[in-house]
């Protein structure tokens, strides 16, 4: 029998809570405790893994967390939610010492009482690029993880370059980051059902590529080359550099590229050539 989450007690739970899903709050909770273990064991969590989740809601993904993970982080907006989790943890035959629910807007943390390993979370779409980005940058020991989100975002963020769908967040993603599409994920898993399609994103963090001032400078460099996609690289970074052309070509980039043909690798090449050019100024 399983001891996760089903259709029925979501609905009872919400219920309780007087709980209106609301679309700002991206409320969509899986129903379906397959889906929730596919996710859990796509991310390989094991005994050993601090579990982060963002966005729990009612908790079905965080019980196929607990199941595998030695402890898990579950930060949670909504204070009605926060606040049974726990209790809805125990009542199906969990260590409650191995969750701590952090009642707080995922956008401003900024610590977490452990160095979580994996994150594992059904981002609320609205806000699904923002937070996985700012979870990469403020917690190193996260070493992998699988999110769901909007499948159009999916697709952008596992883009490669001269893709159409390839940009900013894939650009910056990639900086901490080697991202890939694993699967879709049907709308009936979910109440309410969404009136967008979802999918999985995988991540593997690799080696830093360079320290904070160099990330700055090159994701400086990124936000100029996706601001205008269409522009080539020495009109795009033109504000940035006094001798846009000079400077692209010592970074080894070819100055009539689009930034859309470029991989983080050169984007932080031309961001190295920034911090070079400002401090000669
Ligand atoms: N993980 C649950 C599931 O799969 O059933 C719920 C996922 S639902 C798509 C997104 C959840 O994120 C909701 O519980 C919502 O209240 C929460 N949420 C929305 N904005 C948030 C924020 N800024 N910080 C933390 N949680 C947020």
């Amino acid at each position: 029998m399983s001891n996760l989450l089903g259709a029925v007690e979501i609905r009872a739970l919400a219920e309780q809570l007087n709980l209106k899903p609301t679309k700002k709050l991206g409320q969509n909770f899986v129903v379906d405790a397959n889906t929730c273990r596919k996710i859990v064991k796509l991310a390989a969590v094991e005994s050993t893994d601090i579990a982060l989740e963002i966005g729990p809601g009612l908790g079905s993904l965080t019980l196929a967390l607990l199941e595998k993970a030695k402890q898990v982080l579950a930060v949670e907006i909504d204070d009605r939610l926060a606040n049974q989790l726990p209790i809805t943890a125990a009542q199906h035959g969990f260590d409650t010492n191995k969750l701590t629910v952090i009642s707080q807007d995922a956008m401003q943390l900024t610590k977490l009482p452990a160095n979580p390993t994996v994150l594992v979370a059904n981002l609320p779409y609205n806000i699904s690029v923002p937070v996985l980005l700012n979870m990469l940058e403020l917690f190193p020991t996260l070493n992998r993880g699988v999110v769901m989100v909007q499948s159009e975002v999916a697709h952008r963020l596992a883009a490669k370059p001269n893709n159409k769908e390839y940009g900013s967040p894939t650009a910056k993603a990639n900086w901490w980051a080697d991202l890939e599409l694993s699967g879709s994920v049907g709308r009936s898993v979910f109440w309410p059902v969404p009136n967008v399609d979802s999918s999985l994103v995988s991540f593997v963090r690799h080696a830093p590529l360079g320290d904070e001032d160099q990330r700055v400078a090159t994701f400086s460099v990124i936000d100029k080359a996706f601001a205008k996609r269409r522009k080539m690289m020495r009109s795009a970074v033109g504000e940035l550099f006094d001798d846009a052309e000079g400077n692209l070509i010592a970074a080894g980039v070819d100055p009539t590229i689009r930034g859309e043909a470029l991989a983080i690798a050169q984007f932080f090449q031309i961001g190295k050539q920034l911090i070079k050019h400002n401090s000669t100024k």
